[in-house]
């Protein structure tokens, strides 16, 4: 029975209970197995996620600095049947659900903006000591608030994903066999000392934990009494009345005016929604809280269903299964650019394909269906009488046209008014609603992993400090992929940052975040890792200088699909029409997928909208 979820990673520790140091060639991610080196993307280091070079054609386009400078669009001559624009799960899985209807010889051209495909399913690779070491850059798992729909699990079970196996392929109690579990970090800035404790749970009580840790006599006093008391903080109200309460009030002021705790205790939860919701206590509502587990609510005696606008991250009920590859869900992203582009993926079997390598050279060679990175598409609009779809993009510095019976915008649906000008200006509009969650998944190479050991740390939550969780990697089994077992040998750390500004509302706390990701340079967030790493484990042994090897930042300042939330997003909670709806309706023989359709943050969403927006463009007329 698989009991870990994506949830009891992200969201921090259970508290209830670049590249200087390798060589040129490394550094620079070239591949020379083939005696020409060509740059090999999952090994590129430095500021990646959304690259320089990817956005900056989309922000000219914003900013409506863009077709004054344009020439003419060269027609490149090729017509397809379709084109996607975006190559993350659901672009992918649009080409894959087209080329199933329409058969293998379906033209299909898929273009991405980025110099790698998978979108927010992103992998990382790093050398070190002769070994090769996958990280996820983005989507960390098959793992879902709701069971998987019959169409997504279908797809899965067709790329050869079996679910079961997570037990089989996961080394559950390597960490815990070396005596190694969860911390918190408290850093001076904001609590005044630095101090790394293991978190409490079954052998380190709440009560040695608080009496070690830099919080004031009332917060200590009051978090005793959050995780072991037993008080209705609503009393006289029913179950849905409660829930209802909740809904409208954040999590720090259930804390403060319903729990009556001294706002002391602020700093300490500050950051636990961080890692599913972009956002910290003051932005989200005491019931999806309740929902994440957190405490306060045991006297409250809530029954396990749903209350309303509650999230859907937090909705108590059955998850879909779990299983975590190495690097995420991009492992997906690969068997399904291996199903439409054999030529470029010499694997056939997940065993074969996580630790081997695409061929990123042969992506775009001419066959049926082609992958056409950093183009960034500028126009899509209908043509010829409408019976077609002429689509406009940039590649390196030339705008190019191409042209498709039928257009899937696997893209995010913020920049689909830019590229779609003529869409109805309420569409428009609610496109425009889906704010995406700046997020930051940095990974660090090590040497070694000792001193994690010595302090019999596995992973740590850090409420205050630059990045709020620290996280050794899975010890994930893929074919002949083997996790490191030994503290000596290499290891990736994953360090998350989500940039929000608290005492915003949520979607403005995104947009500052998504400013900040912006001018973050990669020696700001070099500087960080090195001294948060340092400050949590120096006592352990650690040297930055010795012990980090490479740095690979995964800056998605569009990071999360925008999720509603109850307390700035009234038609969630009261009901009414909800943008996703009016946003994704199909425009002629232009259809519109990815998981910003849906509002969900999750790949069976981007999977789930694929197959929608494909199934629109067939029973559309012509389009059989
Ligand atoms: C850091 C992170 C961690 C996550 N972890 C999980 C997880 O553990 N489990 C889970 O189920 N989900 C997770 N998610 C959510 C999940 O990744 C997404 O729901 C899913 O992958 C989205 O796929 P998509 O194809 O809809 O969008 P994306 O992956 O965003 O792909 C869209 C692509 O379109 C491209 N594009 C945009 N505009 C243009 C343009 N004008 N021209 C060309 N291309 C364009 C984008 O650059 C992008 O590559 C995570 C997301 C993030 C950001």
């Amino acid at each position: 029975m698989n009991n870990l979820t994506r949830r009891d990673f992200l969201n921090g520790v259970a508290l209830t209970v670049g590249g200087a140091l390798l060589s040129p060639r490394e550094a620079l991610g070239l591949d020379d197995t083939a005696g020409v080196a060509i740059p090999y993307p999952p090994a590129l280091t430095g500021l990646r996620g959304s690259h320089v070079g990817s956005f900056e054609v989309a922000h000219a386009l914003r900013d409506g600095t863009f077709w004054a400078r344009a020439g003419p669009a060269a027609d490149t001559g090729e017509r397809y049947d379709l084109v996607v624009v975006g190559a993350g799960i659901s672009g992918l899985a649009a080409a894959w659900y087209f080329r199933k209807a329409a058969g293998s010889s379906a033209r299909i051209l898929v273009l991405d903006n980025h110099d790698d495909f998978g979108g927010h399913a992103r992998r990382n690779e790093f050398r070190v000591g002769g070994r090769t070491l996958i990280g996820y850059g983005g989507t960390f798992a098959i793992d879902s608030p709701a069971p998987y729909s019959a169409v997504a699990s279908a797809l899965l079970t067709e790329l050869g994903v079996d679910v079961s196996r997570w037990d089989r392929m996961f080394e559950r109690g390597l960490y815990a066999g070396l005596g190694m579990d969860a911390a918190v970090f408290f850093d001076r800035e904001t609590f005044g000392a630095d101090r790394l404790l293991r978190a409490p749970g079954a052998t380190d009580p709440w009560t040695s934990f608080l009496a070690q840790a830099p919080l004031s006599e009332a917060a200590r006093r009051d978090i005793l009494r959050l995780v072991g008391e037993s008080t209705d903080y609503l009393p006289g109200l029913d179950d849905g009345a409660k829930k209802a309460h909740l809904a409208r009030m954040s999590y720090a002021d259930f804390l403060v005016k319903g729990a009556g705790c001294h706002p002391d205790v602020l700093p300490f939860f500050q950051a636990r929604p961080h890692s599913l919701y972009g956002l910290g206590i003051d932005a989200v509502s005491a019931l999806d809280a309740w929902g994440l587990g957190l405490p306060g609510f045991a006297g409250m005696k809530l029954a396990p269903t749903a209350g309303p606008g509650m999230g859907l991250d937090a909705r108590p009920g059955p998850r879909s299964p779990f299983l975590h590859f190495p690097d995420g869900n991009a492992t997906l992203a690969r068997l399904l650019v291996g199903r439409l582009i054999p030529r470029a993926v010499p694997a056939r079997t997940v065993d074969e394909l996580v630790p081997g390598r695409v061929d990123y050279a042969r992506l775009d060679e001419p066959g049926p269906a082609r992958l056409r990175l950093g183009s960034t598409v500028v126009r899509a609009r209908p043509a010829g009488d409408a019976a077609d779809v002429e689509v406009s993009y940039v590649r390196g510095r030339r705008l190019e046209r191409v042209r498709a019976r039928s257009c899937v915008l696997a893209c995010w649906n913020a920049v689909i008014p830019y590229i779609c000008p003529e869409l109805p200006e309420a569409q428009r509009g609610a496109l425009a609603y889906a704010i995406k969650v700046p997020i930051v998944y940095t990974n660090v190479a090590l040497r070694s992993w000792i001193s994690f050991r010595a302090l019999r740390v596995s992973r740590a939550h850090c409420p205050g400090s630059f990045f709020s969780t620290v996280d050794l990697d899975l010890p994930v089994r893929v074919g002949s992929y083997r996790p490191a077992r030994r503290p000596e040998e290499p290891m990736v750390v994953h360090m998350m940052r989500t940039p929000c500004r608290p005492g915003l509302p949520g979607r403005e706390q995104h947009r500052a975040g998504q400013r900040e990701l912006f001018t973050t340079t990669f020696d700001t967030f070099e500087r960080n890792v090195r001294d948060q790493l340092a400050r949590m484990l120096s006592a352990g042994g650690f040297d930055p200088t010795r012990d980090i090897v490479a740095i690979t930042v995964n800056r998605w300042p569009h990071g999360y699909a925008y999720q509603y939330n109850s307390l700035w997003d009234p038609f969630w909670i009261d009901g009414g029409p909800l943008p996703c709806v009016q946003a994704r309706k199909p425009f002629g023989r232009i259809a519109i997928a990815n998981a910003d359709a849906a509002a969900y943050a999750y790949t069976d969403a981007a999977i789930d909208q694929a197959h929608r927006a494909v199934g629109e463009l067939l029973r559309a007329p012509g389009g059989s």
